[in-house]
């Protein structure tokens, strides 16, 4: 029977595989280990409630109390560095040299944000926006009349542009492809999001690159674009996507490859450690390895690995599910939202009331829902299921789409 498991990165995935440990009755040794002062939070409401009202929702991003942790018999150790798995000394090193043993170890060490490769990335209007730290930093700079640019317009910059526009600041977006978030949603969608983002008054220049930051007293005040073009700004957010911390599974042997590779149970190449969140590299619900940037994988696949690690048989094997919420836009995604399947929609997108569904024959692989957060549900199960439809009967609003669950699946 195990006795002792190492958790390193106490975020999401940390926190709640050993939420998960507990409920499933672990009664062993549980260390939690995380570099930042925080106990485990939730980074959602970062890129949102946070910016808008940020003294407010502080307090509320926490997944458990202080006391949570002592209850629960987790020695949590924050503002701690794990800086070697050493699997012959059956522990992890920090980096004031405790050795920390255990007989399993998960990692859960995630990710960090894409630095800009620019001169002056490193000012102090310029966020990258990854930690509670980080987002405290930026709502400072997120005032009425601010003239803030966004470098990239993925989730995390829809989001942030989004937020910066309620607040009253001028945003100006600059993002390298042709429209937004492209890579969550597909080209079609992207460029319906990008069209939101334009109405709403942001300042987007699509298929542009940032070339230089110039700086004035220690601060950008420029962005200079390969357009010709120089935007004049009182602060920079960059989100151009996040890097895997691998680094301790690299130093300890194991298999990495974008991300630390483990199997449908968690398991990474060696047998008593385990990895889960957006540091792993998993078996992909439509094949080949792809490593999930998603809250509910986080949660989900990090409980899974509570399971695995205890013994119990396993098989975590889904598709990704996200959301994002802009402006008074509820987006989900469950799926391959991708443009070379056929596309059949339910609603309208001229009132951002819409599913669409993404088909692979008549399959469902992929669903958007945009302000239909309860088709969303039955969408994640046709996609499970691999539900082969009729698209007629699907785009038609009178098809009640729980009917389609009862049709017959495509895999056994
Ligand atoms: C601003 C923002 C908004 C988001 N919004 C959404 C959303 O609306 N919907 C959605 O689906 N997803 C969203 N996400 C994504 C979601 O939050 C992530 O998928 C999730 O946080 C991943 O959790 P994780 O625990 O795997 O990794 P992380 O959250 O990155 O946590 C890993 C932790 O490990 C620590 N760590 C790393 N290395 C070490 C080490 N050697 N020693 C000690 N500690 C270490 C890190 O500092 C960090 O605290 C958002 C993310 C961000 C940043």
């Amino acid at each position: 029977m195990v006795k002792s498991i190492v958790v390193v990165g106490a975020n999401l995935a940390g926190g709640r595989s050993v939420e998960a440990l507990r409920k499933i009755g672990f009664d062993g040794r549980i260390t939690l280990i995380g570099d930042e002062p925080w106990r485990p939070y939730e980074r959602p409401p970062l890129s949102k409630e946070v910016l808008w009202e940020p003294g407010k929702s502080t307090q509320k991003v926490f997944l458990h109390s202080e006391d949570w942790y002592q209850t629960n018999r987790v020695d949590l150790r924050l503002g701690a560095r794990a800086v070697k798995l050493d699997l012959a000394a059956g522990g992890v090193r920090l980096s004031d040299g405790e050795l920390i043993t255990a007989e399993r170890f998960l990692l859960a060490t995630g990710a960090r944000a894409r630095l800009l490769p620019l001169s002056g990335a490193n000012a102090p209007n310029v966020h990258h926006l990854r930690t509670k730290d980080e987002a405290d930093a930026l709502a400072k700079d997120l005032y009425p009349g601010a003239r803030i640019v966004v470098i990239g317009m993925g989730v995390i910059g829809s989001e942030v542009a989004a937020s910066a526009h309620k607040i009253g600041c001028e945003v100006f977006a600059v993002e390298p492809a042709a429209a937004v978030m492209i890579r969550a949603v597909g080209e079609r969608f992207g460029h319906w999001l990008a069209e939101k983002h334009r109405i709403k008054g942001i300042h987007v220049r699509f298929g542009v690159s940032p070339l230089a930051l110039r700086q004035q007293g220690g601060e950008v005040r420029a962005v200079e674009l390969s357009n010709g073009e120089s935007i004049d700004c009182d602060a920079v957010v960059v989100g151009i996507g996040i890097v895997p911390a691998t680094e301790l599974a690299a130093g300890a042997g194991l298999i990495v490859d974008n991300g630390i590779v483990v199997d449908r149970s968690s398991r990474t190449s060696h047998m008593n450690v385990f990895a889960a969140g957006d540091v792993a590299n998993q078996p992909g619900f439509f094949g080949g390895l792809v490593r999930l940037e998603t809250y509910q994988n986080a949660a989900d696949q990090a409980a899974a690995a509570a399971e695995s690690m205890l013994g119990l048989t396993v098989d975590y094997f889904k598709p990704a599910w996200f959301w994002s919420d802009q402006y008074d836009l509820n987006i989900q995604g469950v799926g391959r939202l991708d443009d070379s399947l056929s596309i059949v929609v339910r609603g309208d997108l001229k009132y951002d009331d819409f599913s669409a569904f993404f088909l692979n024959g008549n399959v469902v692989e992929g669903v958007l829902t945009v302000n239909r957060a309860f088709e969303t549900g039955i969408g994640k199960r046709l996609v499970e299921r691999r539900i082969s439809v009729n698209p007629a009967a699907l785009a038609d609003p009178m098809t009640d789409l729980r009917d389609l669950l009862k049709i017959k699946s495509d895999v056994a």
